[in-house]
């Protein structure tokens, strides 16, 4: 083979995997979307058929032999062909270490369990779910046993989702937010509390729907490569490539704060999976590389930007035209109460100080599952002890507590501490932004996102998965990542709101 050829094959490769990705993901889209109940086996078989088909394409003698020639022959490419092929070839070395039987059996349970899960939280019983979570964690053991023989089971999936991340760093982190938030939250309860009436009315889903087509448009997505949905629980994904990208919200027609953030927050993941240089179109670098950098993106936009006094007081009129109640209140209500702080049971309900801690309850749970120190079946009751130490909150049903997340159910272990991660580089993102001449105030104040976005897109989003999370973070900051920025922001803010 020549190193033309092989670079031709390379792409012709990336494409092929490109094309099943798209099937895939349509298929699932369509699932969660539009499709009616009673197809779910239908999509099922044609799911089956093709994840085989990417399976065999992936581990083939052919790709094997295209990836190691491209490996040993590395000194010749480029920057990016050599990302490709070393991400590609953990790809394939993975999923060979997996016997091709249990990785079917795997993604037959999460088809079960998912639906399993959903029944479970509509009865508020753990116990009907309890076996295939058991089962879940079982293999998610044993799996990272053939993939990194050696290694901490969980500390291989925390680095799956984040390259680089171990327990050491997220004890560390977490031990460096539990120090300041705490006695936080102690010091919000002490004071009177917000009044949160500005959220609270009577808001047509058909009013709403015109609002989120408004915030897509003024954060700057593109209505002609992003699409908007509506699911149970929000989402982004890609389909195919990034000139493709999809969001999901869900309308409450008594709060629209709701859909309000959940739009901002997916339109903060589909600014960075479309922000890709359109050359990495189709390859494996295509879109954000890693879900804590993402959530960085989409809390950024959620947080930072949407729930900044700056941005409400912009958005003031539109809402009040949409939604004539909110016009009871001034745009320092609207600021207060998008803000208030009130520990709670639901996490994705949760608000920007108390949320790190809903995250924290489940890093701890899963480090200790993960560790053969806690029976799954334990998981309800110290789930609910956990919420009552940090929040103070009593659990009052399973559905309101261990159940309340699709993550598990989905055999996604080790995902929850990217939200928290991302929060907390995006506030050091924020510093740097400021420092480096853009002042995001003075852009939201006009609803004007172009130069945030312009910053954005320089330093992080044109990248794609070009670089690994901690080179990425290295690049954006010149300065190692500190939790402390974090924590910082989040004092300014409660400062603020409650005017200490
Ligand atoms: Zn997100």
């Amino acid at each position: 083979m020549d190193l033309k050829t092989a670079k031709e094959e390379l792409k012709r490769y990336q494409e092929k995997c490109a094309a099943l990705g798209h099937a895939m993901s349509i298929l699932y889209y369509d699932g969660v979307t539009t499709a009616p109940r009673g197809t779910a086996e239908n999509r099922a078989r044609t799911l089956a058929v093709l994840s085989e088909e990417e399976y065999r394409l992936s581990t083939s003698k052919e790709t094997g032999e295209l990836l190691s020639f491209l490996d040993e022959n590395k000194t010749e490419l480029d920057e990016k062909e050599k990302r490709e092929v070393e991400l590609l070839v953990k790809e394939m070395n993975d999923r060979k270490k997996i016997p091709m039987d249990e990785y079917i059996a795997y993604e037959t349970l999460i088809v079960e369990a998912e639906d399993v899960w959903h029944t479970a939280k509509e009865k508020s019983d753990f116990a009907l779910f309890e076996p295939y979570l058991t089962k879940i964690f079982e293999t998610n053991i044993r799996f990272a046993g053939y993939l990194a023989p050696g290694k901490k089971p969980y500390d291989y999936w925390l680095n799956e989702y984040e390259d680089g991340l171990n327990t050491e760093i997220c004890d560390n982190f977490f031990g460096a937010l539990k120090k300041r938030i705490v006695p936080l939250i102690e010091k919000v309860r002490s004071l009177p509390q917000v009044d949160s009436g500005v959220l609270f009315g009577d808001f047509p889903a058909e009013k709403q729907r015109e609002l989120s087509k408004y915030l897509m448009d003024t954060i700057g997505l593109d209505p002609l490569h992003v699409g908007l949905s509506e699911t149970e629980h929000p989402f982004t994904t890609p389909l195919g490539s990034h000139l493709d990208e999809r969001i999901t919200t869900h309308y409450y027609t008594d709060y629209y704060a709701s859909s309000m953030f959940s739009v901002i927050h997916e339109g903060g993941h589909a600014l960075y999976d479309t922000g890709s240089d359109d050359d990495l179109a189709f390859t494996v670098l295509d879109g954000g590389v890693s879900m804590g950098i993402h959530e960085s993106q989409s809390r950024f936009y959620e947080n930072i930007l949407g729930r900044s006094e700056a941005f409400l007081t912009f958005l003031y009129p539109k809402l009040t035209a949409l939604f004539p109640s909110v016009g009871n209140y001034t745009p320092r209500d609207l600021f207060r109460a998008a803000n208030r702080v009130e520990p709670s049971l639901i996490r994705t309900e949760a608000d920007e100080v108390t949320y790190p801690l809903h995250v924290m309850i489940r890093y701890e749970l899963e480090k200790r599952v993960m560790a053969g120190e806690l029976a799954v079946h334990d998981l309800p009751v110290e789930w609910n002890r956990l919420y009552k130490e940090y929040l103070g909150v009593e659990v009052p049903d399973d559905k309101h507590g261990v159940l309340q997340d699709s993550h598990w159910s989905g055999g996604s272990i080790g995902y929850f501490p990217s939200y928290a991660l991302g929060s907390a580089y995006g506030a050091q993102f924020l510093r740097k932004m400021k420092a480096e001449g853009t002042d995001p105030d003075a852009c939201l104040r006009t609803g004007d996102f172009a130069p945030i976005n312009e910053w954005n897109r320089t330093h992080i989003w044109r990248f794609g998965s070009l670089y690994k999370p901690g080179e990425l973070l290295d690049r954006v900051l010149g300065e190692p990542f500190d939790p402390n920025c974090y924590l910082d922001y989040l004092e300014a803010k409660v400062k603020n709101v409650y005017g200490l």
